[in-house]
């Protein structure tokens, strides 16, 4: 197959693939999965509905052709899928692909980060949106502290990967975290990110009062730290980033609320049951599984990838209003996973 660059309607290239492994999640956080409307009786995929790890090695590579040089895995908790390395082993042999990085809640990387980096896993990004027992414990919604996180992103450092760290701020519950965790992650030497409380699904309660903005963290930041811009590494790159003067510590904003940056969105998601999503507020998912498990050729697979990028418009952030907030169907988090 000949590598191609497609574009869609708004001329924007496809560059990136997300892909949920699992829907699942060992957290409930307030933010992504309420508790009380992801209770033990929530109907979770089941395994059948779940790509095959050939299922995605197959699309993967489809995505490449047609222009995708970065995959990141994510969830729910991907570490929940079981035998998680033998995935990434297969999608870090594929030819062409310059990143692969993975999302994680890193509960469970003391056990697993050697594994997945020997497997060719290059970064995890890891969310953490305290470093206060109680608080993370509440936000996380399973009464977990901090330790088994900050023990993760240790195992994941010491095996060698990259790790960044995400902080979901929102007001009143967390903003008192956002000059500590800056401090903790600059004495680190991580790259912390903070990101905007976004519109996600319709189970969080989401008002746009709730959301903390890059303008708002940065007052915060500057009485504590001297902050430096830093020009961004790449078209469509996500986070606008700031350095720490004399460091070479990082520190990053996804500003989807704020400042949105749908014009450069090269983006596309899989869920863990083969929908295919050209935005993360566009409720209707693409069928790509049933298509495959029909017997489509390879040809026939890139084709409809294709069209549906073709056709693409989406630019939600940039339109977002109350009244589309309140009548548009929309996917969760933990089902598209970020
Ligand atoms: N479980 C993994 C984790 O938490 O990192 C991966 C999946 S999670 C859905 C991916 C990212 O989405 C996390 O960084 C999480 O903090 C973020 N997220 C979840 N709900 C969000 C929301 N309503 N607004 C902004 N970010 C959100
Ligand atoms: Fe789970 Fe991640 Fe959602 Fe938290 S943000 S509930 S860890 S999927
Ligand atoms: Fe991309 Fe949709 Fe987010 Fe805009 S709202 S940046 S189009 S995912």
């Amino acid at each position: 197959m000949e590598k191609t660059i497609i574009r869609d309607s708004l001329n924007r290239p496809l560059r990136d693939l997300r892909i949920s492994v699992i829907d699942r999640c060992n957290f409930r956080c307030q933010y992504c999965m309420p508790s009380d409307q992801f209770g033990p009786d929530f109907e979770f995929l089941p395994r059948s509905a779940l790509l095959t790890y050939e299922e995605i090695e197959r699309l993967a590579k489809i995505f490449i052709h047609l222009g995708v040089k970065k995959i990141r895995l994510t969830g729910g908790e991907p570490l929940l899928r079981k035998d998680l390395p033998v995935l990434i082993e297969k999608l870090s042999k594929l030819e062409g692909l310059s990143d692969l990085g993975l999302t994680t809640n890193g509960v469970l990387l003391p056990k697993q980060a050697e594994k997945l980096k020997l497997a060719g896993l290059k970064r995890v990004n890891v969310s953490l949106d305290s470093l206060n027992d109680d608080l993370f414990g509440k936000i996380n919604g399973r009464g977990v502290g901090t330790g088994p996180v900050l023990e993760g992103i240790e195992a994941a450092k010491q095996a060698g990967l990259g790790v960044k760290v995400n902080m979901v701020v929102k007001k009143g519950l967390n903003d008192s975290e956002v000059v500590p965790m800056a401090a903790f992650c600059k004495e680190k030497g991580l790259e912390l990110r903070y990101i905007e409380y976004m519109d996600v699904g319709s189970t969080n309660g989401w008002k746009m009062d709730d959301v903390v903005t890059k303008k708002q963290i940065f007052e915060m930041l500057k009485d504590h730290f001297e902050l430096e811009p830093v020009d961004p590494a790449y078209f469509g790159e996500v986070a606008k980033h700031y350095r720490y003067k004399g460091t070479n510590v990082k520190v990053g904003f996804i500003t989807s609320v704020s400042e949105s940056f749908c014009s450069s969105c090269t983006r596309s998601r899989l869920s863990a049951n083969g929908q295919l999503f050209t935005c993360l507020f566009n409720g209707n998912g693409h069928d790509i599984r049933n298509f495959m498990r029909n017997g489509a050729s390879d040809e026939e697979v890139s084709q409809r990838i294709v069209n549906i990028w073709n056709n693409r418009a989406d630019r939600y952030s940039d339109e977002r209003t109350d009244e589309m907030n309140k009548n548009r169907k929309k996917i969760e988090m933990s089902y598209i996973g970020g």
